[in-house]
């Protein structure tokens, strides 16, 4: 080298690029001092002058140890795209040698009678419900999944979980985590198994933080999850969890986003199914604690919004102490958060506020004059109620009983028909209990937010998606509507993922793209949210108008919607249904007008501001939940997209949950109804494009630079292009890739296979 580049860190900078490279290759291969010392490069360089030649030794040997740790961390990531499991190829789909929906459902049979419920395709996890504890989920669980190579260990919750850590630290990347599957499939059960293993992962050294987070869930779901026919432990609202991180990795805070809780559950439940936990929980924990009294509830009969099955309630209360446990549980939780004793006495009364309120009754005044009016017989639950929201009882009963109306600058006051005095005591309730929600919520998230300043600078977060499933009940209503809508764009998203952009990039690189075939339901969804013509459009329109009826919104839907996805019944009134992408649903829509308005008369409004509560205060003097006059429907579609504009910065990893059974039985397997879920969901297309597509595309430049040592010498340069990516490949033996316009295009088993041979180079 000239003068001044004689210095070897000089030498090594000037000429790093290509030569210190196959001397670090060279070293990899032999890692001798001596063989370096001797090698002709170096020779070359620095002839006798021994001392610069083990300098330069050093050096390169220091740069070999760094480029073998950096590619160790990043083939731990790659790995768990790439992998045909060596170990137990069973654990994959993608390794299946015939591939049709008999011999998939069979493997998955056999693996579930082996308690195996955990199966990949691909970088996908199928999760089968085991209706039963299992015992992989103890820390030493976490810690054998921490950081491996995916095909260590059998396929694992934690191991999805994993590589969603791992690729945040390495790629600096936001992540997230999508759990589908229809209702009681064990969403909410893979959600909590993925927040453990992240704060495992996550070790902060703080604790209380790690406990908290863990609160999360279990306090969320006991305000948001109900028993349901399908689901003791039914999600009735939408989640979305966000762990944050710091760079290196530890996490510092979280927060939840809440879509669409189905308030309509607090004032009605369908047979057989029951109100939100909490009150269970509140009801049957004050009993026990012979605190009734002290929430005004009433200590014989319980509440009429949660006794639907007359006195059931009571007995399971009473001789089964039923929810006691719960209700300790959930004081913990708030306290572990750190919400304060006030704040939780106030969510107490406010609760207990609600049940008395629904056992307030209406009966008709008729006097000669007046058949429309309606009072309050008997006062004990409304004067309860007043006093628990600290507000007048004469003025809550007004703003039940009446409401003003403004015509012509001036304010008249009219009554309210005993059906309509019900309505406004039940939109109270919904909306005391939306409120509060959202309010707990948020306060959550108050307490959970990471250091501002750190957070700004470098987090970087990991979010779990798990939504209500696909619902298909007897009857089904708007709540069904609004689920199976989100559903739909949930399996959109997947679609995008999996197969669409998968095939816009075949395309753009001039490859066949046929292979890429899947059930896209864009149609369906358009048919949903288009404006101004999609089925919610036409609700919000027929909404508007007061004298709209249950049949005319029938028939408007009727009349615009033409599309093959959405018929009309010929025997069955008020009903409409869908072909879903999960199968066809029947809707009934009686109450859809009333429930999508869902409006709370601005006299009840004004009357909770005057409470001396201050939770209470806080809950109607900011919309929390919505503004204005929105409806339902807009605020739905509104959260639609606000949820997938969050999901779409993060690099996704899919759990799909499947039912075996709907009896919920351990160990058993039914075959039909395993097959319709792996059919709506596309899991044989998964396998299929997984199995025949192309999970690696790699640029050519990229190609020839990685692996140009499997076909030429290391002081040949290569040309990085098409031509010399053909020799490597063909020089390596491999089969079945193919050449795009700037990438070449691999198998899931050939990039594993390259790198076999680069270790024996
Ligand atoms: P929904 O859409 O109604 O909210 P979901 O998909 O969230 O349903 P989960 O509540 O998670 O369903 O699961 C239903 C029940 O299945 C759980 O209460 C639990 O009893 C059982 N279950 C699910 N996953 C597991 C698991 N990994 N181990 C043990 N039991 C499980
Ligand atoms: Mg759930």
């Amino acid at each position: 080298p000239p003068p001044t580049l004689r210095h070897p860190e000089n030498w090594c900078r000037a000429f790093s690029h290509f030569i210190a490279q196959c001397l670090i290759k060279d070293f990899e291969r032999r890692p001798s001092v001596t063989h370096l010392l001797e090698h002709p490069f170096i020779k070359q360089a620095y002839g006798k002058d021994m001392a610069l030649r083990h300098q330069l030794a050093a050096l390169i040997k220091e740069q070999q140890k760094l480029s073998c740790q950096a590619k160790s961390k990043h083939e731990r990531i790659n790995t768990r795209k790439t992998l045909k499991s060596e170990s137990c190829p069973d654990d994959d789909l993608v390794n299946l040698e015939v591939l049709s929906e008999e011999v998939i459902i069979s493997h998955l049979q056999r693996r579930y009678g082996e308690l195996q419920i955990y199966t990949y395709v691909g970088d996908i996890l199928i999760a089968l419900n085991p209706f039963q504890t299992l015992n992989i989920y103890s820390p030493q669980f976490s810690k054998l999944y921490h950081g491996v190579k995916r095909s260590t260990n059998p396929p694992h919750i934690f191991a999805t979980a994993d590589a969603a850590y791992q690729g945040m630290v390495t790629f600096c990347k936001d992540q997230c985590i999508i759990i589908s599957g229809e209702s009681g499939a064990g969403k909410t059960e893979s959600a909590h198994l993925i927040v453990q293993h992240l704060t495992f992962l996550g070790k902060a050294n703080n604790r209380t933080l790690r406990e908290k987070i863990l609160q999360v869930n279990p306090l969320v779901e006991a305000f948001g999850n109900a028993c349901t026919a399908i689901n003791d432990n039914s999600s009735r609202f939408g989640k979305y969890l966000e762990m944050k991180f710091t760079p290196t990795g530890a996490v510092m805070g979280a927060k939840i986003s809440e879509y669409l809780l189905e308030k309509s559950r607090v004032i009605k439940q369908a047979t057989g199914e029951k109100n939100f936990h909490i009150f269970y929980y509140i009801y049957a924990g004050l009993y026990h604690q012979e605190q009734l009294k002290e929430y005004k509830l009433p200590e014989k009969t319980p509440p009429r919004y949660i006794d639907n099955e007359h006195g059931k309630v009571m007995q399971d209360i009473v001789s089964r102490k039923l929810y006691k446990e719960q209700f300790d549980a959930i004081q913990d939780c708030f306290r572990i958060i750190g919400f304060t004793e006030e704040e939780v006495n106030s969510v107490f009364k406010i609760l207990s506020a609600i049940l008395n309120t629904g056992n307030i009754e209406f009966a008709a005044i008729t006097s000669q004059h007046q058949t429309d009016k309606s009072e309050v017989p008997n006062s004990e639950a409304l004067e309860n109620a007043a006093a628990l929201l600290s507000i007048g009882p004469e003025e809550l009963q007004e703003a039940l009983t009446s409401h003003c109306v403004v015509t012509r600058g001036e304010t008249i006051i009219r009554s309210n028909t005993v059906d309509k005095a019900s309505d406004v005591r039940d939109a109270m309730s919904k909306a005391l209990y939306g409120r509060l929600f959202s309010w707990i919520v948020n306060r959550i998230n108050a307490l959970l937010q990471p250091d501002k300043n750190i957070w700004l600078e470098s987090g970087m977060n990991v979010g779990i998606l798990d939504i209500f499933g696909f619902e298909n009940f007897r009857e089904n209503s708007f709540e069904q509507l609004c689920i199976n809508i989100a559903n739909e764009q949930i399996q959109f998203y997947f679609n995008q993922h999996i197969f669409a952009l998968e095939q816009i990039e075949y395309e753009s690189e001039g490859i066949d793209a046929s292979l890429v075939q899947y059930e896209d339901n864009r149609s369906i969804l358009d048919m949903f949210l288009q404006k101004p013509m999609g089925l919610l459009s036409l609700l919000d329109e027929e909404s508007r108008f007061p004298q709209a009826t249950d049949q005319t919104l029938v028939d408007k839907f009727e009349d615009n919607l033409h599309c093959k996805y959405f018929w009309r019944p010929k025997r069955v009134e008020l009903c409409f249904g869908i072909q879903h992408y999960a199968g066809k649903v029947l809707y009934n829509v009686h109450g859809f007008l009333e429930k999508n308005r869902d409006t709370l008369p601005a006299d009840i409004v004004v009357v909770l501001r005057t409470s001396e509560n201050k939770l209470l205060q806080q809950l109607f003097s900011s919309p929390l939940t919505k503004t204005g006059k929105q409806t339902v429907a807009s605020y739905f579609r509104h959260s639609l997209m606000d949820l997938l504009s969050k999901m779409v910065v993060g690099q996704p990893h899919f759990v799909r949950c499947i039912k075996p059974n709907d009896d919920r039985q351990a160990l058993r397997f039914c075959k039909e109804r395993v097959m319709v879920q792996l059919r709506y969901t596309g899991i044989l297309e998964t396998v299929s494009i997984r199995q025949q597509g192309y999970s690696h595309r790699i640029l050519y430049e990229d190609f020839v630079n990685r692996y140009y040592y499997l076909a030429f010498r290391a002081h040949q340069m290569p040309d990085a292009n098409r031509e010399n990516t053909i020799t490597i490949l063909e020089r390596a033996k491999l089969e079945n890739w193919v050449l795009g316009k700037t990438k070449v295009f691999l198998k899931y088993y050939h990039v594993e296979q390259l790198n076999l041979l680069l270790r024996e180079v």
